[in-house]
């Protein structure tokens, strides 16, 4: 299905936290409302985003704010596309005992479950799937043939962890005596092909609707973790971490008057600037994780430290009625990664070194003006 071959050897010099957005079609309910799209996504890599704004005499005019992304996705482009480009190297990363996490990250209904689960009634695969095709491909391979695959699917609810394979049951994480955290009694449940995936994802999926409708909850509240683990005999060989963030929007629901809500506002607000602090924290190379800031990031903390690799895909909609959180979306995803721009100090440094290869090569040069 997917076009390139799975290349283990493929790896890889990705650096250890890519930072992606990707921005969904504009929907038939807003296209009805005629809401406009004041989206712009350029050269791959480019968001440019056009917020119409009134003056106090009521005049409008736009205002624009560029941000700048390892890879940026509009409108048309596919799973498989995110998959290829983003989520397949820290899968390769994996097999060389990484471990490897991918984060959805966006308001409600800007297409985060899209992107990880895909669309089961189209048949649209997501990340998930397009991971597990590569997985299994990779076993094939005599190096690999001895890993197992494990699949654990939980989900993170008001600072609690519910695991999606065992009617719901709440689980505790235990640091062990080496600073590792293990979650106890969390359900593993071992695969040998794709389809049985598909199965135990339905199963999960059909364990937070039920919750949803039951319990009074709302999935846009919770983290859903599904993560795979690539074992050998007993030890973890490598892992592999999908999470679908709780909506964005809900962590300023910390004003809301509703009791539960407030509280629930306030854990996913805590969860996620704790996990932009680690991602930043990775990014910068310090040696000190911040993961104890919530549950979220205590869980991952193997997936903070040492051998890992971090993407983040900000899902934003393209929407004027949106513009609010799209912007949080797009300051949260450039906080979590400060991209490097090239300084004029970086340019003349670059100027001197042509000149000197020049010199090298005995060419003349043509003209000083390159930069
Ligand atoms: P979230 O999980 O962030 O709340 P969803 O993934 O459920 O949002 O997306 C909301 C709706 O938009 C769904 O009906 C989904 O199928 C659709 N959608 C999201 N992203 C895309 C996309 N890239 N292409 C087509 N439809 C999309
Ligand atoms: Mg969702």
């Amino acid at each position: 299905m997917m076009q390139q071959e799975f290349n283990i050897d493929d790896l890889s010099n990705e650096p250890r936290i890519k930072v992606v957005i990707r921005k969904r079609p504009v929907n038939k309910k807003e296209q009805a409302k005629s809401d406009v799209d004041i989206i712009e996504v350029k050269t791959g890599q480019s968001v440019i985003v056009k917020e119409m704004k009134q003056k106090v005499d009521l005049t409008k005019y736009v205002e624009e704010h560029l941000f700048n992304f390892d890879h940026a996705f509009g409108e048309n482009c596919t799973n498989e596309e995110v998959y290829m480009t983003c989520v397949r190297p820290i899968v390769t990363a994996a097999f060389q005992r990484a471990r490897v996490t991918c984060f959805a990250y966006g308001q409600t209904g800007s297409g985060k479950t899209h992107t990880m689960l895909g669309s089961v009634a189209n048949r649209v695969p997501g990340m998930y799937v397009l991971a597990s095709h590569d997985i299994f491909t990779a076993l094939q391979r005599p190096q690999f043939s001895h890993l197992q695959i494990f699949i654990s699917f939980y989900e993170i609810y008001c600072g609690k962890l519910f695991d999606l394979l065992n009617d719901r049951q709440i689980l505790h994480p235990r640091e062990d005596g080496k600073q590792n955290i293990n979650i106890i009694g969390l359900m593993e449940q071992r695969i040998t092909n794709v389809d049985q995936l598909l199965k135990i994802i339905e199963f999960g999926m059909s364990a937070r609707v039920t919750a949803q409708n039951s319990a009074n909850t709302d999935s846009s509240r919770s983290h859903a973790i599904l993560q795979i683990q690539l074992k050998e005999q007993n030890n973890v060989y490598g892992k592999i971490s999908f999470i679908d963030l709780a909506g964005s929007e809900r962590g300023a629901d910390v004003i809301d008057q509703n009791k539960q809500t407030r509280k629930d506002g306030a854990e996913i607000n805590k969860s996620l600037l704790a996990l932009k602090e680690c991602i930043r924290a990775l990014d910068q190379g310090k040696n000190y994780t911040p993961f104890r800031g919530s549950k979220l990031t205590l869980v991952l903390k193997d997936s903070f430290t040492g051998n890992c690799r971090t993407v983040m895909i900000g899902n934003i909609s393209p929407c004027q009625s949106n513009s609010e959180h799209t912007l949080n979306t797009l300051r949260y995803a450039d906080r979590v990664k400060e991209l490097k721009k090239p300084t004029n100090q970086d340019l003349s440094e670059q100027v001197n070194q042509l000149d000197s290869l020049a010199q090298q090569l005995m060419l003349p040069r043509q003209s000083k003006n390159i930069v």
